[in-house]
């Protein structure tokens, strides 16, 4: 059994594991069961009372499902994490815990296409809101947070950008107010930026992204530092007081680290239902074994292409935090040293039609709505990701109309450079 003191190439291939006690299988089985059997009916009632840890039905736990979460939450430092069927349900199960009618998010500008449109209109649906600001000005998040104000919400390496956020800036703000920091770190990885360290509370993943890293199946994860003290402000009702959906259980109180994490389990996963099945899981832990040896190729073969690009006569600019003529070069050594990650835009001189025939010409690079695989992929976020903004939304976001995303993959790098030469016309 792998523990959180060994090195994280270690922990990628260990952690959350250990032979099957059955049958003695090496690699982690694929239970591929929805209910698991009582001994007797005394232990179904400690079960289902959570005053004895087992598996009851696979919505709520699945030991192949909870070995990737306690990987995953290994490799981020925390104490526990919970697996979801995606990254966006993901989102939705981090924040349950933390809201009800009325109140809101504070969350930066520079997010995920999907997530603008789910925080900006499906939360309306239970009531919440999500108020923008741009993370890099510290007063703007400052003044955004009000009393109804429960949770902080900013990407390590922000879409589609690749701009890092100041981690450690947002997190003293989110310790100042008392309420936590949400990072969701899938264009970074834990290999990259490990946001507990920076003060966040939660981190959040698309596991679908670096983390399985081959394009097969759609995940996320909400992994705990187990740090926040939820009891104490009455903000978090649900985690400090009687929760009325668990017969009236304190959850701070009888699971102490671990209480967001039961909850999660106990109500979020049980009455949403977002659930990660086995098969999910199993290609994501054998993903998560290379991790480490994907991201630094990623990333030597990100700083080629941005290197490459930022010279070419038919481009206007590059945005990769990687170059050191970034402004976001000194807080990437901070917040990332391990690099910059692999995901950035370019700015072309021809503008939007220019964008749209270069990535029709690309040959090597997939035109895809997707990150983080092996593969090299291309969008233009203007007509496609982020079409359902505004333009002032859309300029706010990052997304210029003469902006192409790029997200390298690990192929040679001289590849990707010909390919984006031809393309480019
Ligand atoms: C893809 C992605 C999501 C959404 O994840 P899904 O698995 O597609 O639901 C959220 N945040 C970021 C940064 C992403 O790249």
């Amino acid at each position: 059994m792998a523990d959180q003191k060994q090195g994280f190439d270690t922990l990628q291939v260990h952690a959350g594991t250990e032979p099957d006690s059955a049958t003695g299988a090496r690699q982690v089985p694929i239970y591929q069961t929805t209910s698991f059997v009582f001994k007797d009916a005394e232990h179904a009632a400690r079960l289902f009372n959570l005053e004895e840890v087992g598996y009851i039905y696979s919505r709520l736990t699945n030991p192949t499902v909870m070995a990737l979460a306690n990987r995953i939450a290994a490799l981020e430092g925390g104490q526990g994490a919970v697996c979801c069927s995606s990254g966006h349900a993901a989102q939705i199960m981090a924040l349950f815990p933390l809201m009800a009618p009325g109140r809101n998010v504070v969350a930066s500008t520079r997010l995920y296409g999907g997530t603008l449109t789910q925080f900006s209109q499906t939360f309306k649906r239970f009531g919440w809101s999500a108020k923008f600001v741009d993370f890099d000005d510290l007063d703007a998040v400052r003044a955004a947070v009000d009393d109804d104000t429960r949770a902080i919400f900013c990407e390590a390496i922000a879409n589609p950008g690749g701009v890092i956020t100041d981690l450690d800036a947002i997190g003293e703000i989110a310790k100042k107010v008392g309420v936590p920091l949400i990072v969701d770190n899938t264009a970074s990885t834990p290999y990259l930026c490990r946001p507990i360290e920076h003060g966040a509370t939660l981190v959040v993943h698309s596991t679908t992204k670096y983390l399985t890293g081959n394009g097969t199946v759609t995940g996320g994860c909400v992994v705990d530092s187990g740090t926040f003290d939820w009891a104490a402000s009455d903000k978090f009702p649900s985690l400090s007081q009687p929760e009325p959906a668990y017969h009236g259980k304190v959850f701070t109180e009888v699971f102490g680290p671990m209480a967001y994490t039961f909850h999660s389990i106990a109500v979020g996963l049980r009455d949403l239902g977002m659930t990660m099945n086995p098969q999910a899981a199993h290609y994501t832990l054998l993903g998560i074994e290379t991790l480490s040896l994907r991201m630094a190729r990623h990333v030597q073969n990100a700083r080629e292409v941005a290197n490459w690009l930022e010279g070419d006569a038919r481009v206007e600019g590059v945005t990769y935090a990687g170059l050191p003529s970034s402004p976001y070069y000194d807080r990437m050594t901070r917040i990332c040293p391990r690099g910059a990650g692999a995901l950035f835009t370019v700015a072309l001189k021809g503008g939007y039609e220019a964008c749209v025939a270069a990535v029709g010409r690309m040959e090597l690079f997939s035109h895809v709505a997707n990150l983080g695989d092996t593969r090299s992929l291309v969008i233009h976020p203007a007509s496609t990701t982020h079409r359902q903004l505004t333009e002032a939304e859309q300029a706010r976001a990052g997304v210029a109309p003469n902006a192409i995303r790029l997200s390298i993959g690990i192929e040679d790098v001289n590849d990707l450079i010909s390919d984006l030469d031809q393309a480019l016309g």
